[in-house]
């Protein structure tokens, strides 16, 4: 089973979000992940049915800002792997991306999947887990518990490359998050 996990903890209170001349704009994270993840299930209904049969779960974490899991399902490091759907602004490196994986630990035939991803024509950057301090999300907390995880990561644009920014004047397009729920459907497809 692959476990989407889009967190819907917010750094604020009710924080703005909008759309507007075809793009989105206010505090994305995790409004984008959510979006894509439920885009993504409602693309074809075999994704939906997917989920009915218990190949695909979905999971909202209400602690990720604060670096824990909340009322996590158990899961089967054998049979189970996670794939984090959260944003990041683009840092160095995101520019020529259409979205990035991240934080890759033990999830099987990755470099397969990726491969055939991009003779699909994505652009897809790939990133390691390394440990390091400042690529911290979500993917730690199930490394910690031995399950199989990436990080599938949507650029946005930030002032600053500051995606928690209190003025909410994150902004992402519209063909940007259309294309990256389109890869993340192609993503679990050949995962399953
Ligand atoms: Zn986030």
């Amino acid at each position: 089973m692959i476990l989407l996990s889009p967190h819907t903890d917010t750094v604020f209170n009710n924080p703005q979000i909008g759309f507007k001349n075809g793009q989105h704009v206010g505090l994305l994270d995790n409004f984008i992940g959510v979006l894509t993840t439920y885009l993504s299930l409602y693309q074809h209904e075999s994704m939906a049915q997917l989920e009915r049969d218990g190949h695909i779960g979905i999971y909202h974490n209400r602690g990720e800002e604060y670096g824990y899991l909340t009322d996590a399902p158990k899961l089967d490091p054998e049979k189970d792997m996670v794939i984090v759907v959260d944003i990041c602004a683009d840092k160095e490196g995101y520019a020529d991306f259409d979205v990035s994986i991240e934080n890759i630990h033990n999830y099987p035939d990755l470099d397969e999947i990726i491969a055939e991803l991009r003779r699909e024509g994505f652009r897809i950057r790939v990133k390691p887990y390394t440990g390091e301090t400042h690529d911290h999300d979500e993917s730690f907390s199930w490394i910690a518990l031995g399950i199989p995880v990436v990080t599938f990561t949507i650029p946005i644009h930030a002032v600053e490359n500051n995606w928690h920014r209190v003025q909410c004047d994150n902004t992402v397009s519209y063909e940007v998050v259309a294309r990256a729920s389109t890869c993340l459907t192609r993503f679990i497809l050949h995962s399953l």
